[in-house]
């Protein structure tokens, strides 16, 4: 099993952003802690106790279960104080033991981290509680492209962070980039990967910018103030993501994660291998066994989840064997090795072949799907079009 534990706090939004995370300097109940700048207010540790509740709550759900992964995601986790963050890495181990939980020895245990909220003492701190692999978010090189985004902070910040890091002991990072950036170029964008990579990341994800409703950066897009570069543009990056990374050693072995040779993300394979995982916070995912699979959505709202950190989680979908049939076909293809055979029918007790022969016979057609002996998996233009060759097996 694994667990995901959200941090929905953020010095201040990204223009692009619609995940659950709050400005912390604009909510009352909530500071700024730990960025050097503005006040701090309490709020974060009673937070951290509050993810502590939920975590004993869950007691049914984590006894007897190796824990294989913890992620602390957000947000920006990093924005909490050195207590706090102690507090926390501190209460997960005892948490998971204290309800008969067990932690594997060899656990991957990663915290995302921003710029401009890290420092050496942090940095030290994770690395002595256990903290074993960085998720760092840069999305650009480019100062600029990271002020179209409404980032905190500057790639050099970043490289001091890194760095760090490193001194530190850290030996597992992933950076996360981003292309389709307004102002973003074709030179500029590989600009940032080759930068990127001569620091040698164990781990690069590239996402691609997705216009989200209900952000300032959608509004720009909507008035003609901001322009994106479109369908094409995005296509173009996502092919010299994959040259020049692989050129530097990466494998991609996801949509868009690529790795050094062993260094894939266990927390995130665990997602699309079907792992069950448990989401800790405002907004955090659940997904697990009940009388079949069961995906679970904690209520996205910090007030709510103060007053009751057991109570806002809401059952969203029961996955019949149909369901993750689908599931499992669209989960694994998003991975290089695609989906197995063999591992279908071990798991349903039916060739895939009977569920999906003609939609596989029909995208292999199309040169979308390569259909080799004991496994099904995308083209390289299949990937261009992931999401269509996915509905296939709805
Ligand atoms: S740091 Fe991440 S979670 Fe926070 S506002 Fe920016 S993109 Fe959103």
């Amino acid at each position: 099993m694994e667990i995901y534990v959200h941090i929905p706090f953020c010095v201040r939004k990204c223009r692009y952003c619609d995940f659950y995370s709050v400005p912390c300097g604009k909510d009352p109940a909530f500071g700024c802690p730990g960025t050097g700048s503005e006040h701090t207010l309490p709020g974060t540790g009673d937070y951290v106790n509050a993810l502590l509740k939920e975590l004993d709550a869950r007691e049914d759900e984590i006894r007897g279960k190796e824990i294989t992964s913890v992620f602390v995601g957000g947000g920006t986790p990093t924005i909490l104080p050195v207590s706090d963050l102690e507090m926390l890495l501190m209460g997960l181990k005892d948490g998971i033991a204290r309800r008969g939980g067990m932690l594997a020895g060899d656990a991957e245990i990663t915290t995302e981290c921003n710029p401009g909220t890290l420092d050496k003492e942090k940095l030290t701190l994770m690395r002595q509680l256990g903290v074993n692999r960085l998720s760092i978010g840069l999305q650009s090189a480019d100062n600029a492209e990271l002020k179209a985004l409404g980032r905190i902070h500057t790639y050099e910040e970043f490289l001091k962070n890194y760095e760090e890091a490193r001194r530190v002991g850290f030996d597992n990072i992933n950076v996360d980039l981003m292309s389709g950036i307004p102002g973003q170029t074709a030179a500029s964008c590989e600009r940032t990967l080759n930068t990127v990579a001569a620091l040698a990341p164990e781990h690069i994800s590239v996402y691609s910018l997705i216009l989200e409703e209900g952000t300032p950066l959608y509004d720009d897009v909507e008035a003609g103030k901001v322009r994106l570069q479109g369908e094409d543009f995005d296509r173009d990056m996502y092919k010299l993501t994959g040259q020049i990374l692989a050129a530097h050693g990466y494998e991609r072995y996801e949509i868009s994660n690529y790795a050094r040779p062993g260094r894939r993300c266990r927390h995130n394979m665990g997602y699309w291998t079907g792992e069950e995982y448990l989401g800790l916070g405002p907004a955090a995912a659940s997904y697990l066994g009940c009388e079949k699979m069961c995906r679970y959505k904690n209520t996205a709202d910090l007030n709510a989840y103060m007053s009751d950190p057991a109570g806002v989680r809401v059952l969203e979908e029961t996955l019949d064997k149909e369901a993750l049939m689908s599931e499992f076909m669209i989960l694994r293809l998003r991975l290089t090795e695609g989906a197995d055979r063999d591992e279908f029918k071990k798991r349903f007790g039916v060739p895939m072949d009977e569920v999906f022969g003609s939609v596989i016979k029909k995208q292999t057609g199309l040169g979308l799907l390569t259909d080799r002996e004991h496994s099904v998996a995308l083209t390289s233009k299949g990937f261009d079009v992931a999401n269509s060759v996915m509905c296939e097996f709805l």
